[in-house]
């Protein structure tokens, strides 16, 4: 267990750093909305959750280490949570998409 890999090679979803529109069904976009990018020849595809199909899943904050823990146990799906930094010029990472049913269950067991 104590050797368990720390990279972790979760799925991510991005939280916008502009407006955009899904390709897919053409909504609308705000910043800080949540996409998935499809890699398309030199640029990406933004496809909204519903998209995705990934509009059942729920979102968890980065900041509580237990329930994060958690959540990531339980959840058999779990995409990481990125947004463009202009700042930093990198990728920051600010939480994870994870199942209702996991949230839930972590956030009972860490009280
Ligand atoms: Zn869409």
């Amino acid at each position: 267990m104590a050797a368990e890999a720390e990279k972790s090679k979760d799925p991510s979803v991005f939280a916008l750093s502009r407006s955009s529109r899904c390709f897919g069904c053409d909504k609308k976009l705000a910043v800080n909305d949540l996409v998935q990018l499809e890699p398309k020849d030199d640029d990406n595809e933004v496809y909204c959750l519903t998209c995705a199909k990934l509009d059942h899943l729920q979102v968890l904050r980065s900041g509580n280490a237990k329930i994060t823990r958690l959540a990531k146990k339980y959840s058999q799906t779990r995409f990481l949570i990125m947004k463009w930094s202009d700042t930093w010029k990198c990728y920051e990472r600010q939480g994870l998409l994870v199942e209702a049913a996991a949230l839930e269950r972590a956030r009972k067991e860490s009280v």
